[in-house]
């Protein structure tokens, strides 16, 4: 793996550690965009970092949305003539159809069937569905169990319940020097699948503890939020606020052993996106990056017209380009701890780029200065190249005009971020550089 060459130490081992134990702890929990299961995964994340969870209320009018019913579901079968469990909620809570409305009933197979769902492709493997803004009811199963079903009556029952409640949310604001913010967000609203949400949730948690430990420049916004629903109420209950969102991404789909792929802020040329593809041009061996479509998760709200955020998603394999998503194949194992840990990696280093991405003053910008006279090479000393060393102060120097950023001189010189930052620093401890915000009018 990798390890960036920027400037923090990351605890590897640690991170993979706690990131699998989380999901482990998460996974048998059946959540949806409301309920009791959505809280008892706030409240484990609360057990990391100090969330803040807010409850909006049913028929509360959210733009063009309304908070839904809260859905809660106690338990869920199929049984046959004989009294036998042949489907069971509480095997897999996949097989329900979540935001199923309850039903106790008797029916035929034929009438029974209008209501299941499989995978004739997959025949071991449980489709996830759901059935949010409609009232309806399913079972999801495998192919395999459906073929199994005789001609017979069957019991239905989902012992579930949609009534006036709330919709919950997790916010967890990290102050840093400035009150600019870095937004990071994901969604919690998805039962037992685990790269398409909790290894989300898992590095988010992660990255907000590690975050916890370091001083920093920017404050940290993290929202832990029900898909679609969730991102439409926090954007209308902080429209106010959200001008001082100068960065963002959205977490999903980051365990799985597929190569990066990043999805552009609706922007495109944000300093987000410019510093994720340096990240991923300096550390991954493979990556993808591809441009702003309105699908996908909630850079859709982020990236909406109004809003315009600059918030891109870096993930692995995107959601709907491996078979398991949406399945009950994308279980504990789908996810690969070496994967998972590598995505916080690139979190990292990509928050370690705006932290120390300034714009700075060549303070002698008539000609070059004299860098050996001042021991400039010895105080960077210890690189493994020292034309690279030279290179980079000599960047630094030229470009340093108060037009560009050192992300923008690291990728005109195409040296990766933390040998030109390093050069920054030197050149800032003698009196060559300034920054920018810091000069005079
Ligand atoms: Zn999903």
């Amino acid at each position: 793996m990798n390890i960036p060459n920027f400037n923090t130490t990351i605890d590897m081992k640690n991170a993979e550690k706690g990131m699998c134990q989380l999901m482990r702890e998460l996974y048998p929990i059946c959540r949806s965009i409301t309920g009791n299961g959505l809280r008892k995964t706030l409240n484990l994340i609360k057990d990391q970092i100090p969330i803040e969870i807010h409850e909006v209320p049913t028929g509360t009018q959210v733009f063009d949305w309304t908070i839904p019913k809260e859905w809660n579901i106690h338990d869920a079968y199929i049984k046959d003539s004989t009294g036998e469990r042949v489907i069971d909620f509480k095997k897999s809570n996949l097989h329900v159809v979540s935001y199923s409305k309850p039903i106790k009933a008797k029916m035929s197979l034929k009438e029974l069937q209008k209501n299941l769902f499989t995978l004739p492709n997959y025949p071991d493997w449980i489709p996830y569905r759901t059935s949010y803004y409609k009232e309806d009811w399913g079972f999801c199963l495998t192919h395999k169990q459906f073929l199994n079903l005789q001609d017979d009556e069957y019991e239905v029952c989902i012992d579930a319940s949609l009534e006036e409640g709330y919709l919950t949310y997790g916010e967890y604001l990290l102050e840093g020097d400035t009150t600019d913010e870095v937004l990071i967000s994901c969604h919690v609203c998805h039962p037992s699948l685990c790269n398409d949400n909790l290894s989300g949730i898992a590095l988010v948690t992660f990255l907000a503890k590690h975050l916890r430990q370091l001083s920093r420049r920017y404050s940290y916004r993290f929202l832990f939020m029900p898909g679609t629903i969730g991102s439409i109420t926090w954007l209308c209950l902080n429209e106010s606020q959200v001008s001082r969102i100068k960065h963002g991404l959205v977490v999903s789909c980051v365990g799985d052993r597929g190569p990066f792929t990043y999805k552009k802020s609706r922007r495109g040329d944000a300093e987000i996106d410019q510093a994720v593809m340096h990240v991923l041009k300096h550390t991954a061996k493979a990556y993808e990056i591809i441009d702003f479509f309105p699908y996908g998760y909630d850079e859709r709200q982020f990236c909406s017209p109004a809003f315009n955020l600059p918030v891109g998603c870096l993930m692995r394999t995107p959601h709907g380009r491996f078979p398991e998503y949406h399945t009950s194949a994308d279980n504990l194992d789908f996810v690969r701890p070496e994967c998972l840990v590598d995505s916080f990696v690139k979190y990292v280093s990509t928050v370690d780029v705006l932290e120390q991405n300034k714009t700075y003053l060549n303070q002698n910008p008539k000609c070059e200065p004299q860098l050996g006279k001042r021991g400039l090479y010895r105080a960077i000393g210890g690189q493994p190249d020292e034309r690279m060393t030279e290179l980079a102060l000599l960047w630094v120097l030229n470009l340093s005009d108060g037009t560009h950023t050192l992300l923008d001189i690291a990728e005109r010189a195409n040296l990766e971020f933390g040998v030109i930052s390093r050069a920054a620093e030197a050149l800032l401890a003698h009196g060559l550089l300034q920054e920018r915000s810091e000069a005079p009018a």
